[in-house]
């Protein structure tokens, strides 16, 4: 069944879990009863309660894990890609709700039909595509070959931005290559990888195989990496926490990857298709109120063209409508008071430091605005590339515009930040297109194109402090994996 109220969108209560977390294919309240508030950034009211757990809500989660993993390591790799399928076709049938939900807890208008789908039957298809390789022997009877096994049990923390896509290319990567997990959703949105780890458990993948514990950072989050029989880990989020993560993996020597923040150049030529390029860096930089890892938050282009681009930027993101995300708008608010605090902060900032205010500044008027966070689409120009709100993450819809005299230049400020997650370049130089290519420090690099997302399989992940390790390319299930080498012979033979 399916409801519908003004500010809540097309809810299916069948997927909006209220008050529980899944443990062992239970849905349970934490150990102590307490919970959280899960707040519609437009207007502070309460969508729904989830479990404030702890360390002993993870002991339960792994022990959990630990039942399901035998059977779920040793079932055949291709009936667990199948049933990673049939979620991934469950998932596409329930998208309007899924978008819808994620909607109400993200804050951000309708995204359409999610990719989640999409990219869970890429990595289903990769699970019995994990094979090793032989060997060479120093004997012909003896044979050599490489197995590729899961650890075991596994964990992972993710944020809020983007709870979803997030939580389907962790935890599908993560299962496909025969590990179990536990993981935490951020506590301002964890209803949506609730409501896919409910139609995980109905289209039969095992109890115990995904556990999903709510809760704060400090409490249930620090206890994943801290748990000894947690065997490998991934966290998507701050630096800041990525370091604490990192600090608690190598007490247990887990290994990890991180996917942290970014500070995202677009660089910008004077032979660049202009309309595509203000067009992309608009949207960038406004999707989902400026809060995604990728945004292009920092426009680097040719002096001659500078003032052209800053005046068709004001233009193009003055056109952004703003409001909560269940009218006709582009851009919802931010997630929450930290939020909105820390964005305004920044502005503050860049008002301060000498950076000319060309758009937006503040929060916007009128009685609609007042409940949520909201914030306008901001442009500074003339920016220094030493200002900090050329070096550090906003997380908000805060451009910086950097005039740089050529080539060489722009590829000096475009990697001078200790980011290096995505970057951007707007040309129709093909020579200058693989010069960029090679010459920006980046995960991945879009030509002509804002995110770089065009390919399938893409490998996504950070350069310098944006992280290490990637997800969803083909690798990503292999990450989840560790190479075991297997030497065989029918009697004991003497080394050669
Ligand atoms: P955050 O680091 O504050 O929180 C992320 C997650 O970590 C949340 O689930 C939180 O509860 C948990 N956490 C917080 N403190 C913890 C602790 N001490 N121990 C264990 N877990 C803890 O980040 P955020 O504000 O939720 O997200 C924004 C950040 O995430 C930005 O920096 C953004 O760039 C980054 N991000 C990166 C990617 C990527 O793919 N590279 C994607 C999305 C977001």
């Amino acid at each position: 069944m399916t409801v519908t109220s003004g500010t809540r969108g097309t809810v299916d209560p069948d997927i909006l879990l209220d008050g529980v977390q899944l443990i062992g294919g239970e849905w349970v309240p934490s150990a102590t009863g307490r919970t959280i508030d899960v707040i519609n950034p437009a207007n502070q009211h309460v969508i729904a309660r989830i479990p404030r757990s702890d360390e002993n809500d993870v002991e339960h989660a792994v022990q959990a894990a630990e039942r399901a993993l035998p059977a779920w390591r040793d079932m055949s790799a291709t009936a667990r890609g199948e049933l990673i399928f049939k979620w991934a076709a469950l998932i596409d049938a329930k998208g309007t709700e899924l978008d819808s939900l994620e909607s109400q807890e993200v804050g951000r208008p309708s995204w359409g039909p999610p990719g989640m789908g999409r990219q869970l039957r890429f990595i289903a298809g990769q699970a019995d595509k994990v094979h090793g390789v032989s060997l060479p022997t120093h004997h012909p009877e003896a044979v050599g070959f490489t197995l590729r096994e899961p650890y075991g049990v596994v964990g992972a923390v993710i944020p809020w931005n983007a709870p979803g896509p997030l939580f389907a290319v962790e935890v599908g990567a993560a299962i496909a290559a025969g590990n179990t997990i536990v993981i935490k959703p951020a506590e301002d949105a964890p209803l949506t990888p609730l409501a896919l780890a409910k139609l995980a458990l109905e289209v039969g993948i095992p109890p115990g195989v995904i556990n999903v514990v709510t809760g704060y950072g400090a409490e249930a989050g620090a206890a994943i990496p801290a748990h000894p029989k947690v065997r490998r880990m991934a966290f998507i989020g701050s630096p800041e926490t990525g370091r604490i993560i990192m600090a608690a993996c190598a007490q247990n020597l887990t290994p990890l990857h991180l996917e942290l923040g970014g500070k995202s150049p677009q660089v910008v030529f004077s032979d660049a298709d202009l309309d595509a390029a203000v067009r992309g860096m608009a949207w960038s930089i406004t999707l989902n109120t400026g809060q995604i890892c990728a945004a292009g938050s920092r426009v680097v282009v040719e002096r001659s063209i500078h003032q052209e681009v800053v005046e068709r930027l004001a233009k193009q993101m003055e056109e952004i409508t703003v409001g909560p995300w269940y009218e006709q708008v582009t851009m919802g608010p931010l997630v929450n008071k930290k939020q909105h605090e820390r964005v305004l902060g920044y502005i503050d900032i860049g008002k301060e430091s000498g950076a000319e205010l060309v758009l937006g500044g503040g929060v916007p008027a009128g009685d609609k605005f007042d409940d949520g966070f909201f914030v306008e689409p901001t442009i500074f120009d003339k920016v220094d590339p030493d200002m900090r709100i050329a070096r550090e993450e906003i997380f908000g819809p805060v451009l910086s515009v950097i005039p740089v005299d050529d080539e060489a230049e722009a590829f000096e400020v475009a990697n001078g930040t200790d980011y290096g997650l995505v970057a951007s370049i707007w040309t129709r130089d093909v020579g200058r297109a693989v010069r960029a290519s090679r010459a920006l420090q980046a995960g991945q690099v879009g030509v002509n194109s804002a995110f770089g997302a065009a390919a399938i399989g893409a490998p996504f992940g950070g350069y310098k402090n944006s992280g290490f390790g990637r997800n969803m390319g083909a690798d990503s299930v292999l990450e989840w994996t560790q190479v075991k080498a297997v030497s065989m012979s029918e009697a004991g033979l003497p080394r050669r």
